[in-house]
C-alpha cells in the first residue's frame, strides 16, 4: 500500500487523510473552481474515494451543479473535495473517485500538478511557468 498524506482546513475543525498514489493531479481553472476558492485556478488530487477519509470535523457540502458536490469547512470556508453525486448514471467516468485541494496538505509540495484543467475558462493574466499537458475542458478532455 501507498504512503498516506494528510490535511485539512486553515482553522483545524476539518481533518482528512489521503493514501497515496494520486491517480492525477492538475490544476482546473473552470468558473466554479474559481469561484468556489476565490482564486484564479485550484490544484486538485484525485484517488479512488476508498483511499480518502475525514478523520476530524463534518464538512459543509453544497452542490454547485448537477454533476458537482463540493465539500468544504462550515466554519473557515476552506474548500476541501469534489465529488460526483450519487445520482449520476453508474457508468459515469470517474464516479467512484474523489478529488482533493492539493493546497490544503500538509505538505502539498509531496503531490505536484501533473496537467491543466478547463485552460478554456483561464483568467488572461493569470498563468503559470510549466510545460504541464493543457486541455481546453475536462482531463483528459
Ligand atoms: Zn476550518
Ligand atoms: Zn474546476
Amino acid at each position: 500500500m501507498g504512503d498516506t498524506v494528510t490535511g485539512g482546513c486553515l482553522c483545524g475543525a476539518v481533518r482528512y487523510q489521503v493514501r497515496l498514489p494520486v491517480l492525477n493531479a492538475g490544476y482546473c481553472h473552470c468558473r466554479m473552481c474559481q469561484r468556489a476558492a476565490g482564486a484564479p485556478a485550484v490544484a486538485w488530487l484525485t484517488v479512488p474515494r476508498t483511499a480518502f477519509a475525514f478523520t476530524r470535523g463534518d464538512p459543509a457540502v453544497f452542490r454547485s451543479s448537477p454533476r458537482g458536490l463540493r465539500r468544504f469547512c462550515g466554519v473557515c470556508g476552506t474548500p476541501l473535495t469534489f465529488e460526483f453525486p450519487e445520482d449520476m448514471p453508474p457508468d459515469t467516468p470517474g464516479l467512484h473517485d474523489i478529488d482533493v485541494t492539493v493546497a490544503s496538505l500538509d505538505t502539498p509540495e509531496a503531490v505536484p500538478p501533473d496537467h491543466h484543467s478547463w485552460t478554456s475558462s483561464r483568467i488572461a493574466w493569470f498563468d503559470t511557468v510549466d510545460r504541464l499537458p493543457r486541455h481546453t475542458h475536462d482531463y483528459p478532455g
